[in-house]
């Protein structure tokens, strides 16, 4: 008789939890998963997969507008928000479908119901306990919401996901990926958008030209920005809401989304019964194995502290059943990793910005290249690209790659593999360029930007 009834109980079917698990069990290993909402989580049940099916049916109108300018006859496009929600949801449940079917044919048992941890080696689920010699928490996060008055009148990108009916004008409080893509969601099918962000520009953390070059973009389509503006009440009438900000200023809107962050899941997993506490932002602590306070309990993904990315917390699962199940002690690495925003248009990244460039390394060297895409020139879209090389002035590796642009984030994956490999300018330079293509500029940059920082400029 086995000491436990599993090697692994994993809490949670999300990206991470069902990674983990699934490579824990191909390698013989006794695994159970647990999820109280649908197996998928996050990213495919409420993020990245409905987001971005949303992204492709905003995108439509720069597809019909765009086309008048190659001989295409104006068309009388109307959009059923009602129809492709319809759709999004068939898709989700085919995933979910898949999702529920892969966790069986890899022989991972699947319950329904919320984890509870009772000891280092014992999960309660609908009220039955099971014990197991490793416990996964990866449980996710969920959306946050600021503590002021009238805030239960906003919806977040749960409820955005599935509304009724399309709003004639949203007001999004918030600056981060998703406040973005959300406001080109709701731009490209029609609605009147205002972003209300605390700071002087979106996206912190990003480098600092994208951004800039991003506001001037969405201002283009007609979104609102308001900067430097902190929301500190919110009313309900009959014609929607209307937020008041610090300075006493209203803005009103049929509906207001909150954007602005989200909090990991670990209110009723039983911690305290453990002895883990969590951090100030809500998190599990971990250490670079994954592995909690309690050496037989382990959390990866959004639940943790670390990258709040899906191929993140699928590469931590991985990891952690190599090490626990497969005898090859592995980590992940959180250098270089592309990301992407799905806003219209849309940016990608990896590598350092130039600001967290010029806080590590000596010297600098900047290239920039803006330009109208080929595409635009038919089309007569004011848009611009934008792509940016950060590059250490020394050892000349390629440090960050920035871009901001149609087709960004299909470029970036690629270039994250050359910035994983250490590649230098010099050999960006010795790269043919493919023609005619946006991505090309990646390889045709000679001119250094001037260095602010040089003292004799
Ligand atoms: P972010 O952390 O990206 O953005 C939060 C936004 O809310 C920021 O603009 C922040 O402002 C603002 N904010 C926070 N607190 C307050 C406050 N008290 N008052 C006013 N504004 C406030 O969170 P998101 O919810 O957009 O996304 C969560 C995470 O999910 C992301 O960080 C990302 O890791 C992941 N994600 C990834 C996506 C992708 O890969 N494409 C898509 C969506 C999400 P400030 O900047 O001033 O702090």
């Amino acid at each position: 008789m086995a000491e436990f009834d599993f090697d692994l109980f994993t809490i949670g079917a999300g990206s991470g939890g069902v990674a983990a698990s699934r490579r824990a069990a191909s390698y013989g290993a006794r695994v159970a998963i647990c999820e109280g909402s649908r197996v998928g989580g996050t990213c495919v049940i409420r993020g990245c997969v409905p987001k971005k099916l949303l992204v492709y049916a905003a995108q439509f109108r720069d597809g019909f507008e765009d086309s008048c300018g190659y001989g295409w006859s104006h068309h009388a496009a109307a959009f059923d928000w009602g129809a492709l929600i319809a759709r999004k949801d068939a898709e989700i449940d085919r995933l979910n479908g898949l999702y529920i079917k892969m966790l069986e044919t890899s022989g991972v048992r699947l319950f329904t119901g919320f984890g509870r941890i009772v000891d280092r080696h014992t999960v309660e689920v609908d009220g039955k306990r099971y014990t197991a010699r490793n416990i996964l928490i990866a449980t996710g996060g969920w959306p946050t919401r600021l503590d002021i008055p009238g805030i239960e009148h906003t919806i977040t990108s749960n409820e955005a996901l599935d509304l009724k009916t399309l709003p004639h004008s949203i007001i999004i409080i918030g600056g981060g990926y998703i406040a973005v893509e959300f406001a080109g969601i709701f731009r490209g099918l029609g609605a009147e958008v205002t972003l209300m962000i605390r700071g002087d520009e979106l996206l912190n953390g990003f480098d600092d030209d994208i951004r800039i070059a991003l506001a001037q973009e969405l201002r283009k389509r007609g979104i609102t920005i308001v900067n430097r503006a902190r929301p500190v009440k919110i009313e309900h009438g009959p014609g929607g809401c209307t937020v008041t900000d610090h300075l006493g200023r209203e803005h009103s809107a049929g509906l207001v989304m909150s954007a602005t962050g989200r909090r990991p899941n670990t209110s009723g997993l039983g911690l305290e019964s453990v002895g883990i506490t969590v951090n100030e932002a809500g998190a599990i602590p971990v250490d670079e194995w994954s592995r909690t306070s309690v050496d037989s309990i382990y959390a990866i993904g959004d639940v943790t502290d670390r990258m709040a990315l899906t191929p993140i917390a699928i590469a931590e699962g991985r990891a952690l059943a190599e090490t626990l199940f497969n005898d090859t002690p592995s980590t992940i690495s959180y250098d270089n990793v592309p990301t992407a925003v799905f806003s219209l248009p849309p940016l990608g990244t990896v590598g350092l910005t130039e600001a967290e460039a010029r806080r590590r390394h000596a010297k600098v060297d900047i290239y920039k290249a803006g330009f109208r895409p080929m595409k635009h020139t038919l089309s007569g879209r004011d848009e611009r690209v934008l792509m940016k090389l950060v590059v250490d002035g020394e050892s000349q590796r390629v440090l960050g790659c920035h871009m901001m642009g149609m087709d960004a984030p299909e470029i970036v994956q690629a270039l994250g593999i050359a910035l994983n490999c250490g590649a230098t300018k010099r050999d960006f330079d010795r790269t043919i360029a493919l023609h005619p293509s946006t991505a090309e500029e990646f390889v045709l940059m000679r001119e250094k930007v001037p260095d602010p920082t040089a003292k004799d400029l």
